[in-house]
């Protein structure tokens, strides 16, 4: 049984299928992926649906994802935790290979050694570093169509799926389902999502397992002309760079970069966040990119999710319900952006729903320095990056999932209970909670003597 239709359920739901004759049932409390509409892409307004279609449902927080795919041991998660490199390489491109057999792009994003040389450099000499990634883009648009295949597969290899279905509990030998009626499976694959982030800590509490907090990053979305980005983005559709900022030494990147995108909402229990999207379709005339400090919390308090929650619920308060949206100029200079402040600037912002304001009242004071401060070297690289009427949207926080301690079976220390994917914390994107599925799967197959360890 796997809980969560995600990349990571559904992945290991294709392994498994292909290599072994077990009855296989995927549980999932959202629908099927022709189901999922979010009413956002009309209306422009979350509703907060229940489960949240962005969020929940067949193919997951893929499933309407930008589906930009990291192909990198070490992007998205770290698959080097649990693989030597051979091993973890071998295991992102099979991972590849099956989006590609499933309607992803076959074009790959990639830089020439002679772009990569020069970027690098230019890149190191502002004491930044540029972190070289293969890509391959699959577009909000056509993410669907590749789900639906995979999906598709699945059913015809007699994979069942119970959907719009919520798993209350983890028991003995199987789960017990929201309307109480309980299901028994020998083997179980828990790969909730951050959707089902909490839910799984809860789970874990009362199964005895151990998990461990992870660290969040904390920033703001970042909209500049498409033009600007242009250069960097023909060399890498989804460019990183890592800074480690002067003042607080603090590791600040550029994550989720969307090229001629849109800046989205997001909405959670109790706040709201901003995202960014991209469609091969459609394009905006901005590129919206994430700029993030990591956090991490020591003693006496080492519950991340807790701060990064009260970061968010603070700026959904000054933003009266809608994230914020501020000039760096503004931020600057110390004052809130208003709506004729923004409107005088030459970025026009794809995201009209955020209340002006002054970031500086939300985020600490150690992360609006690290943005000023990262940005500014980030222009020396990206001549236009900081200019005074780059838009800043809050907040964007990256919550990781608590850990659970597994090995490369990803098997817990409760025999026949394995996970995968970003709810359990060893993942963040969709190729490595793709990879920690086949894990999950072949650590199954293992069991049942179908593949030698
Ligand atoms: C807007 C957005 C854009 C993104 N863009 C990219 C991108 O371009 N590239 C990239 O690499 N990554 C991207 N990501 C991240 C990527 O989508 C995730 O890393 C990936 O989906 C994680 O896969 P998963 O299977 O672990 O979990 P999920 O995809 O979150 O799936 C978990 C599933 O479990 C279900 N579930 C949870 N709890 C229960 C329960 N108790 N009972 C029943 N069902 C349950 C949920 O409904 C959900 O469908 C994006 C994420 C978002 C939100």
């Amino acid at each position: 049984m796997i809980i969560g239709a995600g990349p990571a359920g559904l992945f290991a739901g294709l392994e498994l299928s292909e290599r072994s004759k077990l009855k296989i049932l995927i549980i999932d409390m959202g629908k099927t992926v022709s189901q999922r509409k979010c009413p956002m892409e009309k209306t422009g307004i979350c509703i907060g649906c229940d489960p949240c279609n962005v969020m929940s449902g067949v193919g997951g927080a893929g499933g309407l994802s930008d589906g930009t795919l990291n192909i990198r041991p070490d992007i998205g998660g770290d698959l080097y935790r649990f693989l030597n490199e051979r091993e973890a390489w071998e295991l992102v491109k099979y991972v590849d290979g099956i989006y590609v057999a499933h309607g992803a792009p076959d074009k790959l994003y990639q830089a020439t050694p002679l772009e990569e040389e020069e970027l690098s450099r230019k890149a190191a000499s502002a004491g930044i570093e540029f972190v070289q990634i293969p890509q391959r883009h699959i577009g909000s648009d056509h993410t669907p169509e590749v789900i639906a295949s995979i999906e598709k597969t699945l059913k015809d290899r007699g994979v069942k799926f119970l959907l719009k279905t919520q798993v209350r509990n983890i028991i003995k030998n199987g789960v017990e389902l929201e309307n109480g009626k309980k299901i028994k499976a020998k083997y179980i694959i828990a790969a909730p999502g951050r959707a089902g982030a909490s839910w799984i800590v809860e789970q874990a509490k009362k199964l005895g397992i151990d998990m461990r907090h992870g660290p969040i990053d904390v920033g703001v979305r970042v909209e500049v002309p498409g033009i600007v980005m242009d250069p960097v983005c023909r060399i890498n559709r989804d460019p990183k760079f890592h800074i480690i900022t002067k003042t607080y030494d603090d590791f600040v990147r550029t994550f989720c970069v969307n090229h001629r995108g849109f800046v989205v909402k997001e909405v959670y229990r109790g706040y709201v966040g901003v995202n960014g999207h991209s469609l091969r379709d459609k394009e905006s005339e901005n590129t919206n990119f994430a700029f993030l400090t990591r956090i991490e919390l020591t003693e006496p308090v080492e519950n991340t999710t807790d701060y990064g929650e009260s970061i968010a619920r603070t700026a959904t308060t000054l933003g009266g319900g809608e994230p914020l949206i501020q000039r760096l100029g503004d931020l600057r200079r110390g004052r809130r952006s208003t709506w004729k402040r923004i409107k005088s600037g030459i970025v026009k912002p794809t995201f009209l729903g955020a209340t002006p304001g002054d970031i500086a009242m939300v985020m600490p004071h150690r992360v609006v320095t690290n943005i000023l401060e990262g940005l500014d070297g980030l222009d020396k690289v990206i001549p236009g990056v900081a200019s005074d009427s780059t838009l800043l949207y809050a907040p964007e926080i990256k919550f990781y999932a608590m850990q659970v301690e597994v090995g490369k079976n990803m098997e817990t220390s409760i025999p026949n209970l394995f996970v995968a994917g970003d709810g359990v914390g060893v993942s963040r994107g969709l190729i490595i909670a793709s990879a920690t599925g086949v894990m999950a799967a072949r650590g199954i197959l293992e069991k049942e003597g179908i593949i030698e360890s």
